[in-house]
């Protein structure tokens, strides 16, 4: 097991700069997730730890070693890619104690790994199976239990599940989440799925166009993105953003005024009239299916509190059922776009009815 640091690598193609300025630090048993749209560099991030790309600029270490020029099979990680890539002709079993056997080690240790690993991924029943003769999830187990089998000190996954189906894929992703808390390799996972980033990390690196936009622990940057663009990514549904005027006490958006409240005021960096994004997530708005106008009451800094308008007049524009919960899609008077709202499920609403968010 190793940690894992990246100083300011760099690699171009030609003139297309891939990845520019990536700098972190992966303590040792970590779990993190690589996550951003596609293009924006992530399976060169791990192709460059994994030895399989060589950064343009910047170091790489591995445990202690700087690994800039160590080759990728001398580095002692493992990768799996989301084409699980067995071999056809071998059995579970062969598939799995391949790279031992390809690195000499006895026979017998190979023995004893096989069959812990086989128990810790359920497959012991499958061994004497061929790749074609198994599910999906069944194989990208078996290309699992190869990289495990090896024993890393690092774990590299691209896209690991985004060939399994939606009901697998979450099994899968749970069961990997338990395997690392078995084993504690650290390991380094490349999604472009928000969710998995969300359930599986210890911490979160979200890229964009080549560049970390924000490195933290899922809940925080939920919490506290740093920019619009984590905003926007991580969360489903997505959060909503809102142009908006600067007014002061209020935020003018599309002409109705919203008040805002006493305890963010004072961090607000704006000045008068200048227009901005609000992002509001979905569950934090609340419905009054009073079309009259209704007053919120405000927290105000010496504890008491004043009433005001905080509220915006909206039309329901489309509703979908999710069981537990119901995603409204509404609309402001004037105004392009949805602002989504999501409340508990049952609620009985139609479109085209008036409602304040
Ligand atoms: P992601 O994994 O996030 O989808 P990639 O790391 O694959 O993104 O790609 C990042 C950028 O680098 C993209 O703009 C891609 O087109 C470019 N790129 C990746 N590999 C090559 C290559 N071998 N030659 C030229 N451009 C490449």
């Amino acid at each position: 097991m190793a940690k894992v640091l990246l100083e300011n690598i760099q690699r171009k193609f030609n003139n297309v700069t891939a990845i520019e300025d990536i700098t972190f630090e992966i303590p040792d048993g970590e779990f993190w997730v690589l996550v951003g749209p596609s293009g924006c560099g992530k399976s060169t991030i791990l192709r460059t730890i994994a030895g399989l790309e060589t950064a343009t600029s910047g170091n790489l270490f591995i445990g202690d070693r700087l690994v800039n020029d160590i080759p990728a099979r001398a580095r002692d990680v493992a990768m799996v890619f989301q084409n699980y890539a067995l071999y056809p002709h071998k059995t579970v079993a062969q598939n799995i104690a391949f790279g031992l056997e390809m690195r000499k080690v006895d026979r017998k240790i190979i023995q004893e790994r096989l069959l812990t690993v086989a128990r810790s991924l359920s497959l012991e029943n499958l061994l004497d199976r061929k790749p074609k003769q198994l599910s999906g999830g069944q194989q990208q187990r078996v290309a699992l239990g190869r990289a495990i089998a090896r024993q890393p000190q690092l774990f590299l996954l691209d896209e690991p599940l985004s060939n399994l189906d939606a009901q697998l894929r979450d099994d899968t992703r749970a069961e990997l989440k338990q395997l690392h808390q078995q084993l504690r390799i650290t390991t380094i996972y490349v999604t472009h799925d928000q969710v998995e980033a969300m359930t599986l990390a210890d911490k979160i690196v979200v890229l964009n166009r080549g560049r970390i936009q924000q490195i933290g622990d899922p809940q925080s940057i939920y919490a506290l993105p740093a920019n619009e663009m984590v905003a926007s990514f991580l969360g489903n549904p997505p959060m909503n953003i809102l142009p908006a005027i600067y007014k002061g006490d209020n935020f003018d958006i599309s002409g109705q005024l919203l008040a805002i409240p006493e305890n963010i005021k004072n961090s607000l960096n704006l000045h008068p009239e200048q227009i901005c994004n609000l992002g509001i997530r979905p569950e934090h708005i609340y419905i009054n299916l009073d079309e009259q106008s209704t007053f919120g009451r405000i927290l105000q800094k010496n504890g008491e509190y004043r009433e005001e308008v905080s509220d915006l007049l909206a039309e329901v524009k489309v509703i979908e059922p999710l069981g537990r919960e119901t995603l409204i899609r509404t609309s402001l008077p004037n105004s392009f776009g949805f602002i989504n709202v999501q409340v508990p499920g049952g609620v009985r609403l139609h479109p085209g009815e008036r409602l304040h968010l």
